[in-house]
């Protein structure tokens, strides 16, 4: 998976903004607003571009107000459970109340992790122009380079 990544820079100052904010809170954890402010400008950037992160990520930041949860200093984790069997374990943002419930299973697989998932990412650089079926007489013949780009029914 090491190919041309699209939108490298973005990602880049999203982990640039994540790491800012850890770094502030370990050096001031009463300087709450500023990492909130990282991870605010984080979260537009990903919306902007719809840019997809990653899921260790996506649980350490508040839904609500964007805060940067870290157990003991902006949020509370707390162990729940259901019945026997089910526990689960509630991530609390200090500042605005929110909380998140994630369900304690260790064997549950994140769906990138599936090899479904890899069979779908492959598929999708796919689209371009077949190099494969030209001739190998590389005629430099730029003209036939249109190709039907509207593969997918979106709506
Ligand atoms: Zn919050």
């Amino acid at each position: 998976m090491a190919g041309q990544l699209k939108d490298k820079e973005a990602y880049q100052r999203l982990n640039y903004l994540y790491q800012a904010a850890h770094c502030v809170l370990s050096q001031n954890p009463e300087n709450v607003e500023l990492a909130r402010f990282y991870c605010f400008t984080q979260k537009t950037i990903a919306r902007r571009l719809v840019l997809r992160q990653d899921p260790s990520v996506k649980r350490t930041l508040c839904k609500k107000c964007c805060s940067l949860l870290i157990p003991g200093v902006t949020a509370t984790t707390r162990q729940r459970r259901k019945n026997r069997k089910t526990r689960f374990t509630v991530v609390k943002c200090l500042l605005c109340g929110q909380s998140k419930t994630l369900l304690n299973n260790p064997d549950y697989c994140l769906w990138v992790d599936r090899p479904e998932a890899q069979l779908q990412q492959q598929k999708q650089p796919d689209r371009g122009p077949s190099v494969k079926n030209q001739p190998k007489d590389s005629d430099p013949d730029k003209s036939a380079s249109s190709t039907p780009s509207t593969s997918t029914a979106g709506t």
